[in-house]
């Protein structure tokens, strides 16, 4: 007599909430104003989820938390930009892996997200299991052990916290090993957008890796709630660094005192702010696009303003693989002879010296 085992599939909770994910915007209770044909074929070019912990942070339309999330029509009707705006797979010498600076290497392990941001970057593939196959893994892997120069691999995709504890355990193990690798980097927006998937159990995974550096990713202050803290406690608490990359996002976040906020409440949730991006020139992203001016603008009202450890840089990840540029506002107004003409963060002139002797 044989007996079939019963499977039982017991889920995490996280698993349980991603499950729980809509993937249509009929399935919102906030109907949008737009024509819901429209949108919905939006969302069968780019795909739309999220998930019910991020979707609780929706509270009217149009909100910060809507603009990131829910499809908009000018994503298919504005055709401004390119596909693959930083030229990586031009610049991947196996799929999956991104190789343009010399030490360090940007490697895709997972093609899903916790919710997909309508101003992704990798819009043309974030969603699209082809994105990250076993094979690509496999050929990712065995391309920084021959690569020498690669010091550091930076796991991303796709969120690599999409991945099951086992999975990403085997991946780190693999990189972790290889000699030349000093330091291995994460970058998830799952303390953002799915905070309940960082677990004990993970962290204790993760605390064998080390040096690891998680940079997450959280555009609004609304974002930083207590299940996100608490995520954001465990890391940090593993011993993680935990650092911010943020997009500057027209009409979600383009405001000086909103990005602030944003700062200074991410160093309250031991979270130190890195990079605030320019908006990638991603084709379907044109609406979210913002002025350079804004930028410089919302980085002059943080220095001095608040605390130094808030302020990230100010960065354009220039199209075409030009790489990542920080931007700084002009604070030497002018020179004058030996000496220089600096404004203050006040906008007060000071005099100094090139050559103080
Ligand atoms: C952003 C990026 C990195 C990491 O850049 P850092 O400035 O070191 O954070 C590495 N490789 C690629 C291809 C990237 O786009
Ligand atoms: S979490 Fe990151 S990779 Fe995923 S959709 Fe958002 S921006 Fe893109």
């Amino acid at each position: 007599m044989t007996t079939t085992a019963k499977i039982i599939k017991t889920y995490e909770p996280w698993e349980k909430i991603l499950s729980m994910g809509i993937t249509s915007p009929k399935e919102l209770s906030i109907i949008p104003d737009q024509d819901s044909a429209g949108i919905q074929k939006v969302a069968e070019s780019y795909p739309m989820f999220i998930n019910p912990y991020y979707l609780k942070l929706l509270k009217t339309k149009g909100d910060p938390i809507y603009g990131q999330a829910v499809p908009d029509i000018r994503e298919i009707t504005k055709l401004d930009g390119l596909d693959d705006p930083l030229n990586e797979e031009g610049l991947s010498p196996v799929p999956g892996l991104t190789h343009k600076y010399p030490d360090r290497a940007l490697f895709l392990i997972s093609s899903r997200c916790a919710m997909y941001c309508r101003f992704c970057n990798r819009k043309r593939k974030v969603g699209h299991p082809s994105m990250v196959t076993k094979e690509s893994i496999k050929e990712g892997i065995a391309y920084i052990k021959a690569t020498k120069t690669i010091r550091d691999v930076l796991l991303s995709g796709g969120d690599p916290l999409l991945l099951q504890d086992n999975e990403l355990a085997h991946i780190l193990e693999k990189i972790h090993s290889i000699p030349h690798v000093e330091i291995i980097r994460i970058g998830t927006r799952v303390p953002c957008t799915l905070p309940q998937r960082v677990t004990p159990k993970l962290t204790k995974m993760l605390k064998r890796f080390h040096p690891l550096y998680i940079n997450t990713h959280f555009n609004h202050p609304s974002e930083i709630t207590s299940e996100a803290a608490s995520a954001c406690a465990l890391l940090a608490d593993a011993g993680i660094p935990i650092g911010c990359q943020t997009v500057l996002l027209n009409g979600i976040n383009d405001n000086p005192s909103v990005i602030r906020r944003l700062m200074q409440k991410l160093l309250t949730i031991r979270v130190k702010p890195y990079y605030l991006f320019q908006a990638d020139l991603a084709k379907g992203t044109s609406h979210f696009w913002t002025p350079l001016e804004k930028g410089l603008e919302i980085m002059s009202e943080l220095q001095g303003y608040t605390t130094g450890l808030c302020i990230p840089r100010f960065i354009i990840d220039l199209p075409h693989g030009g790489g990542k540029i920080p931007v700084t506002p002009s604070y030497i107004k002018d020179t004058a002879g030996e000496k220089l003409i600096i404004k203050n963060y006040q906008g007060k002139e000071y005099i100094y010296p090139i050559k103080p002797h």
